[in-house]
């Protein structure tokens, strides 16, 4: 599969329209001004001021009493899942989930915990499926501690999980005895595109994380929420495994500025995402699955083509995207990438399949 970033290839001409992924941001000027002035202290010891502020603002807007500054969205799942769970326990979570498929099996190498893989249409499940998946508390079977969802589920399309949804399953597991936590990787992106509130979405959620640097922006920086004695024990975990920072109040006023200045704006991400889904549905072999958020996946079958194949050709002419199956692509929005840049990407990539129908 295509997952290699668009580096720096001196055969290749320069990137103009990055639609590789949402985590290719680069911070803005005014961003970058905010992290110069920022004050700082000594983040391990719990004295820089500015992640202080930033765990305040995040705790506020997920509703939960408390929260801890960590270096990735990855760390986040990891240390929530050490806190939550034993080795021995299973994680109920969709078959497509970040923690499942995309962190290097860390929950099996580092909890000892298992991932048991639901299924569901873009990346979500039902409380029928939740329930059906419920296994029998004796000694035989593997503790069942914790069940994760995805808002909004990367592989599922950035499908958005609606809050009844997310309400039911919560209920579903609290009451089986459950602990539930939510990857908010792309949270903000649910809570704009909804208009249901994060600390809304989030209610039923004894963890919740956000990651600054998708469509946010920020370079680095996640933070993960809960209540105060869960937030306590993530910390010995952040310790442990070396995620303990010094003067980390830079990077988190580059979260701050973004949850000032690049939330609101994901609007415009989602409203670029349905203007290139339209554009790539007019290709003759590529069906789109239509855009709830900022990703955009489509189908190449119909060309006769592999999505790498295509990805190639619109990478020799400046456009990136990723692929993500044999025939699917997929090309994230974020605010490096202006409607002119959607337009392109659009041209592009009809030349790219007309190209391979060509070849
Ligand atoms: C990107 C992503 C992560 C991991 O975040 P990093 O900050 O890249 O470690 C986790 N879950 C989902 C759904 C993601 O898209």
């Amino acid at each position: 599969m295509g997952y290699a970033p668009p580096y720096p290839d001196p055969s290749l001409p320069p990137v103009r329209v990055n639609l590789y992924s949402d985590t290719q941001t680069k911070p803005t000027r005014a961003m970058l001004e905010a992290m110069l002035v920022a004050e700082v202290g000594d983040e391990q010891a719990g004295t820089d001021p500015t992640v202080r502020m930033l765990c305040e603002r995040m705790a506020a807007l997920v509703g939960k009493e408390s929260a801890v500054f960590l270096p990735s969205g990855t760390m986040c799942n990891e240390i929530a899942i050490l806190t939550h769970c034993r080795p021995g326990d299973e994680i109920l979570a969709h078959r497509t989930a970040h923690i499942a498929t995309s962190e290097g099996g860390a929950p099996w190498a580092l909890t000892g915990a298992s991932v048991l893989p639901l299924d569901g249409a873009g990346g979500k499940f039902d409380v029928a499926t939740l329930t059906a998946s419920f296994r029998p508390r004796t000694r035989y079977a593997p503790p069942q501690t914790l069940v994760s969802v995805e808002q909004t589920s990367n592989l599922g399309g950035g499908a958005v999980w609606s809050l009844a949804l997310l309400n039911a399953v919560a209920e579903t597991a609290h009451t089986a005895g459950l602990a539930t936590h939510m990857d908010g990787a792309r949270l903000m992106n649910a809570a704009v595109a909804s208009g249901v509130s994060a600390k809304d979405m989030a209610a039923g959620y004894d963890s919740v994380w956000l990651d600054f640097t998708k469509g946010l922006g920020a370079p680095l920086g996640a933070v993960l929420a809960g209540t105060a004695a869960f937030i306590d024990a993530a910390w010995r975990w952040k310790q442990r495994l070396g995620g303990s920072m010094r003067q980390a109040g830079i990077s988190a006023a580059a979260c701050l500025y973004a949850l000032d200045h690049h939330v609101e704006r994901l609007a415009e991400d989602h409203e670029n995402a349905r203007v290139l889904a339209r554009g790539l549905a007019q290709i003759p072999g590529i069906t789109v699955e239509q855009p709830e958020t900022n990703l955009v996946f489509f189908d190449t079958s119909g060309t006769g083509m592999t999505a790498d194949l295509i990805a190639g050709h619109a990478r020799r002419r400046g456009v990136a995207i990723s692929t993500m199956g044999k025939f699917r692509g997929r090309a994230c929005l974020h605010l490096d990438v202006d409607r002119p840049g959607v337009e392109e990407a659009i041209g592009v990539l009809r030349e790219a399949a007309r190209a391979s129908l060509a070849a």
